[in-house]
């Protein structure tokens, strides 16, 4: 099939394997040309492994000169022969391809990692092929959740609280501003997001874990949050994703109690800066910040992927210990700078229709965008014909 991306709203509906397998090929280079990251854990976890920070996790811990055996668990979609498989799946495909080239141990689940069986199969393949892991990353961002104990699907909403806000948001495609209202949360809002993108599974696994005695003495555990500036506070930090966010980072205080009690451990929470990912997308305001984000960042030569995040947290933060006052790794310290963001309103604070084609940068956007998707990556033939059916090698058999 000659493979081309089809946008609808905020996603693409197909995704290049070839594409794909580059963008996963481009992070394994950046990671192999830098030096080696002799701390990271020997034998990790990735809950949340196929795309954007979860992916890049991935990658840095097998490739970054540590040669770890990964196991990732994500939720993706593969071909029905018709339709391409998703982004996540071709990118788990390629890197399980390239981690088994170099001799690497990688295994794959795809499932609904916020259930008891996911879990279960997890934590016993852990038990049969590693014994225990020593780094559990946590990078799920999910819309939904079904409580694996009461059965309940909790959704996740991003809603301002205490009052409506309205604030300029990009239409992308159109190319417009447009001025955009959300409503204010309500309380059941608030309880629901907090149910999906808290910590409450992130603590099911770790506890999970524990119980089963599948952590080496002094493992790790990382999970991600966002704080982001000024701009974005009504929408995201103070909003229910906020709400969730603190709820993660309540637990991270509980875990890394737990851990150094029973292993030795400890648990953290690294706040990554603000990138395109098939999440990030998704909320309003955000990708219009970003835009103008990117090309400040970009001017001043410190613009950063997941992948270049992930290695340096993992090289300078999450081994040397190194966290703010809060006790937080912060990896959006460039993006926080004060030259960065009095810039960035600067722009945000004189955009008009007029001047936003000069302000922002919207062909990088999409070129970021698409790359998500596998497309436009340099070397790739995309008017080839390419096989869309690709099988994971380590679920080979498992149907
Ligand atoms: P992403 O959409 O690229 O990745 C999400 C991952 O979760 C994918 O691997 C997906 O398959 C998996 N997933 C979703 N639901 C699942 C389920 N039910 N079972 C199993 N797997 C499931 O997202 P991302 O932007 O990399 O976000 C990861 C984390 O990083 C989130 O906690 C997010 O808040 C945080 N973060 C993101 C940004 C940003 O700008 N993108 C910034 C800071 C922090």
């Amino acid at each position: 099939m000659i493979v081309q991306p089809k946008i609808r709203g905020f996603i693409c509906t197909t995704a290049h394997p070839e594409g794909c397998a580059k963008h996963v090929q481009d992070q394994i280079d950046y990671v192999k040309s830098q030096p080696a990251l002799s701390s990271v854990g020997k034998k990790v976890l990735v809950i949340g492994s196929s795309t954007g920070y979860g992916l890049a996790s991935r990658i840095a811990a097998a490739f970054g000169g540590n040669k770890a055996a990964t196991i990732g668990v994500f939720f993706e979609k593969a071909s029905d022969g018709k339709r391409t498989a998703s982004a996540g799946w071709y990118n788990s495909v390629a890197f399980e391809e390239k981690a088994h080239a170099e001799g690497m141990y990688a295994k794959s689940f795809n499932g609904d990692a916020f259930s008891d069986e996911m879990r279960a199969k997890v934590i016993e393949t852990i038990k049969n092929d590693l014994g225990k892991v020593d780094l559990v990353v946590y990078s799920l961002a999910s819309p939904r959740r079904q409580d694996p104990k009461n059965g309940e699907v909790y959704k996740s909403v991003l809603k301002p609280i205490g009052k409506d806000y309205t604030n300029l948001s990009i239409n992308i495609a159109a190319r417009q501003l447009e001025e955009v209202t959300l409503q204010a949360a309500t309380d059941d809002d608030i309880a629901q997001t907090q149910k999906v993108m808290g910590g409450e599974d992130w603590q099911l696994w770790i506890d999970a874990l524990l119980e089963a005695d599948a952590l080496e003495d002094g493992a790790r555990t990382v999970a991600y949050s966002y704080i982001g500036p000024e701009l974005t506070t009504a929408v995201y930090r103070n909003g229910t994703i906020g709400r969730a966010k603190d709820h993660l980072e309540s637990t991270s205080k509980e875990l890394d109690k737990k851990l150094k009690d029973k292993v030795g451990g400890r648990a953290f929470i690294s706040v990554n800066k603000a990138v395109v990912t098939q999440s990030s997308s998704a909320i309003p305001f955000i990708p219009l910040y970003f835009i103008i984000l990117t090309r400040v960042m970009q001017a001043k030569g410190v613009e950063e992927l997941c992948i270049h995040q992930i290695y340096r947290m993992f090289a300078e933060r999450l081994y040397a210990g190194k966290v703010d006052d809060n006790g937080f790794i912060r990896v959006d310290d460039w993006e926080m700078r004060e030259d960065i963001q009095t810039e960035v309103n600067g722009y945000w604070d004189n955009l008009s229709q007029d001047n936003l084609l000069d302000v922002s940068d919207l062909d990088t956007y999409d070129k970021d965008f698409l790359r998500l998707f596998g497309f436009g990556l340099e070397g790739v033939d995309y008017a080839a014909d390419v096989e869309i059916n690709r099988p994971l090698p380590s679920m080979e058999g498992e149907g």
